[in-house]
């Protein structure tokens, strides 16, 4: 049985298949795993580009 996911961010929900489509790793029995495993948040993809540019020494006008 797959967990429900929501991104831990904006509470959308996650589709697995996406989430296996998109990822880099092709193992999808460790993306299983990390899916199922309650220690790890995910982000949707929305959320996960704004996360990696967010840059905190910058002036907010420059990312949005
Ligand atoms: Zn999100």
């Amino acid at each position: 049985m797959m967990r429900e996911r929501q991104c831990f961010r904006c509470g959308k929900v996650l589709d697995f298949e996406s989430y296996i489509k998109n990822s880099s790793l092709k193992n999808e029995e460790y993306l299983t795993e990390l899916w199922n495993n309650e220690h790890i948040e995910f982000y949707c993809c929305h959320c996960y580009c704004f996360k990696i540019k967010y840059q905190p020494n910058l002036d907010f006008e420059e990312y949005y």
